[in-house]
């Protein structure tokens, strides 16, 4: 149906996608219906409308927006929420449109004052530098934590990455400003706060920020060795902040959780898909990696104590 040409109908798909945060293809349906209606001077039902239309849509909307830094991109939830306290059979692909220039923190710049910006890189540096570490690669903020960080002392930083050092002079927020950060990054759709209080980054946020991620927090150390703190899952090659990993910690071995079962019935083996080790099932990646440390450090002491001294173990 879009094969014909750019026209109203395209822009008004734009439109509709920047109106809001993400979308799914039912989402879209109602939206494509009363776009092709209008087109075609005739009733369109949502139920006529396909996957090739909507993929048509998005195509062509692609091919409009690339000269302008902008792309609707897609993912898969990576923890999608439970239907009947049951994981998803089959959660939907998510799509959002997102800016792909490098500082994707800039266009914060519109609705956030550089203030807040500053707390929201501070936040993003506590997922991905101080609660991601070698032994708990946590990517996730607790709710105490994040409002700790409304302060610019930047204490939960790591001092010894030099270049960051700068960030410390950055002016603070209060608790209230901060709180009512966070609470329009949820609604915007950059974070997700879970139900024990910890923030994470969305779909739409982990689509968004992707390309600065990587370029942000994977370097080398002053050794000269690459540390790749984003990670990426060995299956459908997109950035792991939720799932499982390798029980070898130098293995670069990350799955999703929707990842696992197909690629173990695939390579017929509950094994690491990257090293080869048996694949250990328990040790996580994402918020459960930092819950599971709580759990220790409060119960049993040897375990405990040596997980709780991880914090300044990269
Ligand atoms: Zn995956
Ligand atoms: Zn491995």
């Amino acid at each position: 149906m879009a094969g014909d040409g750019y026209d109203d109908s395209n822009r008004a798909f734009i439109q509709a996608f920047m109106a809001r945060s993400t979308m799914t293809f039912e989402e879209a349906k109602p939206v494509l219906a009363a776009i092709l209606s209008a087109k075609e001077g005739r009733q369109v039902l949502e139920g006529d409308i396909t996957q090739a239309d909507f993929t048509s849509y998005i195509t062509a909307a692609n091919a409009a927006l690339s000269p302008f830094d902008l792309e609707i991109r897609s993912t898969l939830h990576q923890a999608p929420p439970p239907v009947n306290g049951e994981p998803p059979a089959n959660p939907p692909r998510i799509y959002a449109l997102v800016n792909t220039t490098s500082d994707p923190l800039a266009q914060l710049a519109t609705t956030y004052t550089a203030d807040e910006i500053a707390f929201v890189k501070r936040l993003l540096d506590a997922m991905f530098e101080t609660n991601n570490t070698r032994r708990c690669e946590g990517m996730a903020v607790s709710s105490m934590q994040a409002l700790q960080l409304a302060r610019s002392s930047g204490d939960g930083r790591r001092d010894s990455t030099q270049q960051q050092t700068q960030g410390s002079s950055a002016p603070a927020l209060s608790m209230t400003q901060a709180e009512s950060v966070l609470k329009k990054l949820v609604e915007e759709g950059w974070l997700e706060k879970s139900s024990k209080g910890y923030y994470s980054l969305s779909p739409r946020g982990l689509m968004e920020l992707r390309g600065w991620l990587v370029d942000t927090y994977n370097e080398e150390d002053e050794d000269g060795n690459r540390v790749n703190r984003i990670k990426f899952c060995v299956a459908c090659k997109e950035i792991v902040t939720v799932g499982q990993r390798c029980a070898n910690r130098d293995c670069p071995g990350r799955l999703h959780e929707a990842c696992i079962r197909n690629t173990f019935r695939v390579q017929r083996s509950e094994q690491c898909p990257v090293c080869k080790a048996p694949w250990p099932g328990d040790k996580y990646v994402g918020e459960k990696a930092m819950t599971a440390i709580e759990r220790g450090a409060q119960g049993r002491g040897r375990t405990g104590n040596e997980l709780v001294g991880s914090g300044i173990d990269s």
